[in-house]
């Protein structure tokens, strides 16, 4: 099968986030299989979506990984003129669910799997291809846990989210919290025998805007089209009648960092803030009282060393020799980085179509893709690297 037709396939297998991805995961392992390469599973806990990782070649030395996720967004309330899962085409466009963010490159990776297991490799080929990205990188994470104790691990890494065949070498970080304030409700009359965890909610809300004041002085990067680390609160609750003293609130706020900025660090102070200085007041007058962080998503942002050698190694096997701006979009690749493996981002097609209705990949991208994967098999059937 080409890329094309492997595409196809792809689109078929209804993988939104959340939801099974195991029967694409056994269509790639049964293409594997037929080309004797093995390759392991890494579950979610109700075994409903997994991670599979396949290594081609010798498995002493270091080696390329190639990266995607497999699942995809949904398609619930967008207008679409074909079936999101059935893959349409025109003279030079492929429309699907997926087809660029990010099936694409996988159909281009495994549609070379004939020639990666034919060419007896002397550099090794990795295969890492993740679920629920998109709802904040969940299965990476724990493929990377995995990885983390692999006695070999990839040297260098291609994320295959689609930029257009650029290759990027930076976008920020993430982490998502929800805050959980629990005061003690009273009659209005009498605030003083409650804890407004409204206002206290409210005071921890104006120090993460102040936060955000001062982090934009600290560090900015002129690479991002919004140069700074920024603070953002997306939503409140709390309160059920104006004479009533509220005694739950909940927010959810979300942090987007430079990959310079420690973004723990950030989270700390947040914590500190409301454990150091609000608790004890709230406890002063209800023991009870509390503070609850729950973490909703975290990736870390990518910034890859300009010196790095993963830079000039898909200059190498990249048609398209254009380093792309920094991006907006997080990916899997800050969380490769974090366990030593080297990662940019390069993938076919555009993230403007991505997640849109009658998303599409044109068939020049995908063509460009497969260009290089196979360029890539060439280099790594010619030359032992990374020993
Ligand atoms: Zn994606």
């Amino acid at each position: 099968m080409n890329s094309e037709q492997l595409l196809a396939r792809l689109i078929a297998f209804e993988t939104t986030s959340t939801r099974s991805n195991l029967e694409l995961i056994d269509f790639v392992r049964n293409l594997l299989d037929d080309h004797r390469i093995e390759s392991q599973l890494i579950y979610n806990d109700d075994k409903t979506c997994a991670n599979l990782y396949a290594t081609i070649g010798p498995d002493d030395r270091g080696g390329i990984m190639l990266s995607g996720h497999t699942d995809v967004v949904p398609t619930a309330g967008q207008e679409w003129h074909s079936d999101p899962y059935r893959l349409s085409a025109d003279d030079s466009l492929l429309f699907g669910r997926g087809s660029c963010d990010m099936k694409g490159f996988i159909a281009s990776v495994l549609a070379r799997l004939p020639q990666m297991a034919a060419a007896e490799l002397k550099t090794p080929i990795h295969l890492a291809f993740s679920y629920d990205e998109e709802i904040g990188c969940v299965g990476a994470r724990r493929l990377v846990e995995s990885m983390a104790g692999f006695e070999v691990k990839p040297r260098l890494g291609l994320v295959g989210e689609p930029t257009g065949m650029n290759m990027v070498l930076g976008h920020k970080g993430k982490v998502a919290y929800r805050v959980t304030v629990c005061g003690l409700s009273c009659h209005s009359a009498y605030i003083t025998s409650g804890v407004n965890a409204v206002e206290y909610a409210a005071d921890l809300i104006a120090f993460i805007r102040n936060m955000n004041q001062h982090v934009m002085q600290q560090l900015s990067d002129d690479s991002y089209s919004v140069p700074y680390t920024t603070f953002h609160v997306g939503n409140i609750s709390g309160g059920t009648a104006l004479n009533i003293v509220p005694r739950q609130c909940e927010f959810e706020f979300e942090i987007r960092n430079l990959p310079q900025q420690e973004l723990d660090d950030l989270v700390h102070q947040i914590k500190h803030y409301a454990r150091a200085k609000l608790l004890p007041d709230m406890r002063s007058r209800h023991p009870d009282s509390d503070i609850k962080f729950d973490e909703i998503s975290y990736y870390p942002g990518l910034h890859t060393d300009p010196a790095s050698a993963v830079i000039a190694y898909t200059r190498a096997i990249n048609p398209l020799d254009c380093i792309g701006d920094n991006v907006s979009f997080g990916t899997e690749a800050g969380l490769f980085d974090g366990i030593g493996i080297d990662c940019l981002v390069c993938g076919p097609g555009s993230i403007e179509q991505a997640h849109k209705p009658d998303e599409y990949i044109s068939r020049e991208q995908l063509g460009h893709c497969d260009d290089m994967i196979e360029n890539l098999v060439h280099r790594c059937r010619d030359t032992a690297e990374f020993g």
